[in-house]
């Protein structure tokens, strides 16, 4: 897999390394363990599926992760992006508001030895500032409809948020980069297609 990601542009060498040590198979229905290391996206259940590897990479190369890095994940799904970012030894923070994969990925990822802190929530309003402090990286994993004003305000001045912005059929991934209080830079990077980022919580399906 890792020679397939080199094939499609992916020059990070933390991210690289990161994505060799997690096991995707362990991430999904094993119906679909076979194609656990091709380049698909794969139903995770509860109507959601678990990125694309090239995706993977693709965003966690734009979010230029170091070391000790305090990272918000939006959209936990399968857990494996969140399994990616821990590997590369950030300290992960994940939301998602489906309760089912909630707890199904919160009490595997503690089995694999990571440990993210799970949030059972509505990604829109990120975490508090009072409670959590600010973010070096905000990642949003679903395609969001708009940029979320309280992530941006949960940013340092420096930090970076990676996400997918635009109607359901497709999102243009971009990168934005807080400059300073109030102040951001956008870049662009062609056209991607996630499952959309929803309103509310759903504690039942
Ligand atoms: N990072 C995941 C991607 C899963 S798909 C993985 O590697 O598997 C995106 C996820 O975002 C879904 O699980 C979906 O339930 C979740 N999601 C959608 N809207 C959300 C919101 N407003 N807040 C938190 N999670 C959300």
């Amino acid at each position: 897999m890792v020679r397939l990601l080199r094939e499609k542009g992916i020059t990070d060498e933390r991210v690289l390394s990161a994505m060799e040590r997690v096991p995707r198979h362990l991430f999904i229905d094993d119906a679909f363990e076979n194609l656990a290391y091709e380049d698909n996206a794969i139903p995770i259940g509860a109507g959601q599926t678990i990125s694309q590897p090239s995706t993977v990479a693709y965003q966690s190369q734009l979010l230029d992760v170091s070391h000790s890095m305090k990272v918000l994940e939006i959209g936990t799904g399968s857990g494996y992006q969140t399994a990616v970012l821990c590997e590369m030894k950030a300290q992960v923070f994940t939301i998602e508001r489906q309760k089912v994969l909630f707890d199904r990925t919160r009490h595997m990822l503690t089995q694999m030895h990571y440990h993210p802190r799970c949030f059972l929530g509505n990604g829109y309003q990120g975490l508090t500032e009072a409670n959590f402090g600010l973010f070096d990286r905000v990642l949003i994993t679903c395609g969001a409809p708009c940029i979320p004003n309280d992530l941006l305000k949960q940013m340092k001045i420096g930090g970076i948020m990676v996400i997918p912005v635009g109607e359901s059929k497709k999102q243009t991934m971009l990168r934005i980069t807080k400059t300073r209080e109030g102040g951001y830079e956008t870049e662009r990077f062609g056209d991607f297609k996630f499952v959309p980022m929803l309103q509310d919580i759903n504690f039942h399906s």
